[in-house]
């Protein structure tokens, strides 16, 4: 390797917000806050997370649920 045209490159702390950590290497060169990780991600739990921010999903539901339903005669 050249001299003095690489960036550091060392261990960093990376923080999920499901309360995870584990230790990476990375030119970032500090901790690092994430959102999802391995552990929470639904594609690895298997487990489908609703992101139901306010009850727009309900709401949603509410306006629209009639589309699509067979209607009682
Ligand atoms: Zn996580």
């Amino acid at each position: 390797m050249k001299a003095d045209i690489h960036p550091v490159y060392v261990d960093i702390d990376v923080t999920c917000s499901c309360g995870n950590k584990f230790v990476t290497r990375s030119t970032h060169a500090k901790a690092l806050p994430i959102d999802v990780c391995n552990e929470c991600h639904p594609f690895y739990t298997g487990k489908q997370k609703t992101l139901d921010t306010g009850g727009r999903v309900q709401k949603f539901a509410d306006r629209f649920g009639m589309f699509g339903a067979v209607k009682k005669a």
